[in-house]
């Protein structure tokens, strides 16, 4: 099949194996420019195939020569459908990893249940004995409990509606856009997919099985954004889930003191991803964000997040944190000559000048190499098998 992107919106249905491929590779090239420190030897990380979950995983291969497994919810090639992005990058990991001799192994399937966490819970026993870091990178709509219950997060406020400037996908131009506020079922459902609750189950589960050593950390990724986001982001549905994890990382601490657990919150950078990208007015905040950070030279993408965490927010056990406890990877993003600039350009943007102020070049660029695409060197007519 001669694969090409089919966009909506904010999603694209097929993705590119040869594409992903190279994605993957530049990830790991990025990292493979510093010398390897030590750090932790055998790292899970759930929601390992995409984002900030993958860039965890290239990080701490080639920065510490971690062995990695990884869990992700992703569909594989048919005879006629390309498979998920998240699927080829792991294949392509996996094969560059194991070249390159890092153990990396995979599985595929829902983190959510208690199956998955047997498997996870088998494989490490078999192949690993125990991990001393896991990493809690889920983006997912949905979740299906024991009993059998399936809660949907949702993006929306939780006080009034909110109307703001958006980047409309389909034209690059910039309307207006208003979020209605959750509902009670909805904001307490947000919160069950996206908050602790599984982060602290995945724990448990570990060590009640014995496979998560002494003096392990575990870290769980969130995000805080500038004031102008807070009504769909730090004070909305998502918001009231990351709180949720915030104070769950707290429980944590505590549970699993005698275990010499540390559980910590890294707060990091807006990038696009399948999960971000899919937020109201957020693509807009990103690409004028993108746009002045590459402009001051501090623009990072997921892969250069996670190489900065692991060589210089958290060493061992001991982590840089903040006066809440939290690891600040949207340190850059948040400095106050940035947030200015971000905010000077916001007030002043519209349609005709969206190329000017943001970087909307640049936020395509990372929503196309997500998905395999607009790589230069790789021939898009080829024919590729599927299966
Ligand atoms: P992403 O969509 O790229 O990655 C999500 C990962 O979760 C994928 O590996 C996917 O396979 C996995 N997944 C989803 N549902 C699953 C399920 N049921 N079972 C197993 N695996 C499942 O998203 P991302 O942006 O990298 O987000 C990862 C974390 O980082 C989230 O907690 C997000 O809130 C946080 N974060 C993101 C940003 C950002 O701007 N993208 C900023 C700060 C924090």
């Amino acid at each position: 099949m001669i694969i090409q992107p089919k966009v909506r919106e904010f999603i694209c249905t097929t993705a590119h194996p040869k594409g992903c491929e190279e994605h993957v590779k530049r990830q790991i090239d990025y990292v493979k420019k510093n010398e390897k420190i030590e750090g932790f030897q055998r790292v899970l990380v759930i929601g390992g195939s995409t984002g900030y979950g993958l860039a965890t995983r290239i990080a701490a291969t080639y920065t510490y020569g971690a062995k990695t497994l990884s869990i992700m919810f992703e569909k594989p090639p048919t005879e006629k459908r390309t498979a998920t992005p998240g699927w080829y990058n792991t294949v392509a990991f996996e094969k560059m990893a194991k070249k390159d001799g890092y153990y990396a192994a995979s599985l595929n399937g829902d983190a959510f249940s208690k199956e998955m966490k047997d498997k996870t819970i088998a494989k490490i026993k078999e192949e690993l004995g125990q991990v001393d870091l896991v990493v809690y990178s889920l983006a997912a709509p949905r979740r299906t409990t024991a009993d059998g219950t399936t809660y949907k997060s949702t993006l929306k406020t939780v006080k009034e509606s909110f109307t703001n400037k958006s980047l409309d996908l389909r034209d690059n131009t910039v309307s207006m856009a208003t979020i209605p506020p959750a509902n009670h079922e909805e904001i307490q459902s947000t919160i069950k997919v996206m908050g602790g609750e599984d982060w602290k189950d995945w724990i448990d589960a570990l060590v009640q099985a014995d496979v998560l050593g002494d003096h392990a950390v575990t870290l769980a990724y969130s995000y805080i954004g500038p004031k102008l986001t807070y009504p769909v982001y730090y004070e909305g549905t998502i918001g009231l889930a990351k709180e949720h994890l915030y104070q769950s990382s707290k429980e944590l601490n505590e549970q699993y003191q005698e275990k010499g657990l540390k559980a910590y919150i890294s707060v990091n950078k807006a990038l696009v991803t399948q999960a971000s990208a899919a937020i109201p007015i957020v693509p807009l905040y990103m690409a004028v964000l993108y746009r002045t950070m590459k402009d001051e030279g501090l623009h990072e993408g997921c892969i250069e997040q996670m190489v900065r965490l692991f060589r210089e927010k958290l060493q061992d056990q001991v982590a840089q944190v903040d006066e809440l406890g939290m690891i600040r990877l949207d340190d850059y993003e948040m400095r106050a000559d940035i947030q200015e600039k971000v905010m000077e350009s916001w007030d002043r943007i519209h349609s005709d000048n969206v190329k000017e102020l943001a970087d909307i070049d640049g936020y395509w660029e990372d929503f196309y190499h997500m998905f395999g695409f607009h790589f230069d060197h790789i021939d898009y007519e080829e024919d590729i098998p599927l299966v």
